[in-house]
């Protein structure tokens, strides 16, 4: 890399991000240790003087990595910028060599054992004892898998609960952070986006005890439960959605998710792009991919077509865009804005042009005469490549998971030692199921669940004015580590009575 000494203003922004500690401020100007340094262009991407840039020619004596698109050229003994791959002699080896499971089977640490995996009851109808000092509505002993076990069961009213909703779409739903709101009343906001869909977080102690508590108490409750709600996102979309079902947002009902970012594209269809088109696009508003100058073009050869794209050029053929409402969640509604120019030196009269979005459902066909590009009709190799795209998008819908935290006072319906009902479920000997789920218990403090509301019969969650939602939870455990944690044993009944009772209370 060359540091322009016109240009540096000493303001150490490359010091702080070089991933190799390669850059050190002299006399305030940067300097490059040209022994540690790979060209991953990192310090280029964070310089504001733009006072960074590659040299032409690559590193003498330097083998390229090709395992991720950022190219690494590295010198003997020293790291790629990630610090996976060590030129060792002239050739590239792991620094870190593959693990089998033995290897970290320490680590991973214990599973439930299949014994106490499921309830012997669920809490579903099994009412609440509060305070929670008596103890729990159920709690029943039986036989699992030959081992004599425990479950106690609660509908606990959880106070610290939400929900997180994703939506499989790669429309613009708002901005990260909007509020979510139900007939004005705000119930939650926009988070992150994972792979290809929206995340909602609806709810959470916060909410449940604002000025809205019971329209979010309720909310959570009916998305749980799988009933349809109508949400808007403030500045952004109207959501209305259904666990289960396909999102419709702003009217629209959405029928794909996108199989990845156009990048991802790029290396998922190679054959077929190569096949489709001599250029191929694929627009999406996280990463828009351009065949011939990604790498997957070229590991197939693809002869680059001059063609320079709109957006922030990631790695190459590899371009951030914007959001907006037009093809593939970007802001452009004319697929070839896309282009900010093309080579006319490179680009070739009669050259083909394909662009599509990563759900393929929206595909056009150019043909480069010189000046400009005309439509044509897709032809059957752009018309399969699309179809593939297209297929191998799935359907879109709704899910959701519903998180809370149980490790407060209803563990005292479970023992007279609630720190040994935490200790347990860490330690992979009291397992929480909801409704007979199973759940995802959050490292750290407390006992924290998340569990798929998909799995817990429809109905089961519910809600109580003070506001808190209510679920069913089951912990279930050996007899023995029930009596040695302290359970509340003078309340147990065996498994047979109370389901003649239950019987008893249906007739
Ligand atoms: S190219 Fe990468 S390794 Fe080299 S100085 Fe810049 S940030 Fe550091
Ligand atoms: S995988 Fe690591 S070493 Fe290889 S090019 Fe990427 S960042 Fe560099």
């Amino acid at each position: 890399m060359i540091v322009d000494l016109e240009r540096c203003v000493g303001c150490g922004k490359c010091v702080e991000d070089c991933p190799l500690g390669a850059i050190s401020l002299i006399e305030e100007k940067a300097v490059i240790s040209q022994k540690l340094c790979v060209n991953c262009q990192t310090c280029a991407k964070v310089c504001p003087e733009e006072a960074i840039t590659k040299e032409a020619e690559p590193l003498p004596g330097r083998v390229r990595c090709d395992a991720c698109p950022i190219g690494c050229e590295i010198a003997l003994g020293k790291t790629g910028a990630c610090k996976r791959f060590q030129n060792e002699d002239g050739r590239l080896v792991r620094t870190v060599p593959l693990h089998t499971f033995a290897d970290i089977k320490d680590i991973v640490g214990p599973d439930y054992e299949e014994a106490i995996r499921r309830p012997l009851i669920t809490a579903i109808g099994a009412g609440t004892t509060y305070p929670d000092a008596r103890p729990a509505p159920y709690i029943v002993q039986g036989k699992s898998d030959g081992i004599d076990v425990v479950t106690v069961v609660t509908e606990a009213p959880l106070s610290y609960s939400g929900i997180k909703v994703k939506i499989d779409t790669d429309k613009t739903i708002g901005e990260e952070g909007a509020p979510v709101l139900i007939k004005g009343r705000k119930v939650g906001h926009v988070t992150t986006e994972e792979y290809g869909s929206k995340i909602l977080s609806i709810g959470g102690a916060n909410l449940l005890t604002g000025k809205n508590c019971f329209t979010v108490a309720r909310t959570i409750v009916e998305i749980a439960n799988r009933e349809p709600v109508e949400l808007r996102v403030k500045k952004g979309s109207t959501l209305k959605m259904q666990v289960g079902k396909a999102p419709v947002i702003d009217g629209e009902v959405i029928q794909k998710m996108r199989v990845g970012c156009g990048s991802a594209s790029m290396g998922l269809f190679t054959p077929f792009f190569k096949e489709a088109a001599d250029e191929v696009i694929v627009l999406d508003s996280h990463l828009t991919g351009l065949f011939t100058e990604h790498a997957a073009g070229r590991y197939v050869n693809a002869r680059y077509s001059g063609i320079q794209l709109r957006g922030r050029k990631s790695t190459p053929g590899r371009y951030f865009q914007d959001q907006g409402h037009g093809w593939g969640g970007t802001s452009i509604t004319n697929p070839l804005e896309i282009i900010a120019g093309v080579d006319e030196e490179i680009a070739w009269d009669g050259m083909t042009l394909l662009i599509t979005e990563t759900t393929g459902e929206r595909a056009s066909m150019f043909r480069w005469n010189g000046k400009g590009f005309e439509e044509i009709p897709l032809t059957a190799a752009a018309q399969r490549a699309v179809g593939v795209i297209n297929n191998t998008a799935q359907p879109s819908r709704v899910s959701a998971i519903y998180v809370a935290g149980a490790g407060g006072s209803a563990r005292a319906g479970v023992t007279k030692y609630p720190i040994k009902l935490t200790q347990a479920v860490h330690a992979c000997k009291a397992c929480l199921t909801v409704g007979g789920a199973p759940t995802f218990i959050f490292p750290g403090g407390g006992i924290t669940f998340a569990v798929d509301v998909e799995r817990v019969k429809r109905g089961a969650f519910t809600w109580v004015p003070t506001p808190a939602t209510v679920a069913p939870i089951e912990y279930t455990m050996r007899h023995d580590d029930y009596i040695e944690m302290g359970g509340h044993q003078e309340a147990m009944k065996p498994f047979d009575v109370v389901v003649k009772d239950l019987k008893k209370v249906m007739v």
